[in-house]
């Protein structure tokens, strides 16, 4: 068995972008801490601007990273009449530019845009536990009102991951999972 978590759409802001939309210097205030690392849903949010339509009170997750990255669903796609590629976090490369409007500034990004691939965390101990890779994927059956099986979740290993996989609130939809829950593992 495995913890599942739905993660909502959010923004991760390079320190860079974030002097812009918040001002010079600015630290981003610890809303919740999340499970991997040091990341945590932060009290900002910012509004974005995306294929001339708007969306507002976008959460920040922070730290900050290299790269600026908004992850939206399959739905906000359908809604802002847009195709956005599924891709693991940190693979922005040919991705939808947008625009995000702080209260201190406006960014204009040429790319950074994505439904994020669904994962799975794991340290590199349990992974040879389980007989594992990076890049592996596997197959998670989750959710008890709509059983549904995900396949091409994507194995993603690092020193200090906690095993976790993370689906997207769609995806928790479609299995019925509201919070977060538990999934089994099919290798
Ligand atoms: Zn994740």
């Amino acid at each position: 068995m495995v913890p599942v978590e739905i993660s909502a759409r959010h923004i991760h802001l390079s320190q860079e972008d974030s002097d812009i939309l918040f001002g010079k210097g600015y630290q981003l205030k610890q809303l919740k801490k999340l499970s991997q690392g040091a990341d945590f849903a932060a009290e900002e949010t910012v509004d974005i601007e995306v294929n001339e339509q708007e969306i507002r009170g976008i959460r920040v997750v922070g730290p900050s990273r290299a790269e600026t990255q908004l992850e939206l669903t399959f739905a906000d796609s359908y809604k802002l009449k847009l195709d956005i590629p599924v891709r693991l976090s940190g693979n922005i490369a040919g991705t939808p530019g947008f625009r995000i409007i702080g209260r201190a500034g406006v960014v204009v990004k040429k790319e950074g845009l994505i439904i994020a691939k669904r994962h799975l965390h794991i340290s590199p101990e349990e992974a040879e536990k389980y007989a594992m890779k990076k890049g592996d994927l596997i197959s998670i059956t989750c959710g008890e009102l709509r059983k549904t099986t995900f396949h091409d979740v994507e194995v993603r290993v690092q020193a200090g991951f906690k095993f976790t996989a993370h689906i997207d609130v769609d995806e928790a939809n479609a299995c019925g999972l509201k919070v977060c829950g538990v999934g089994r593992l099919i290798l």
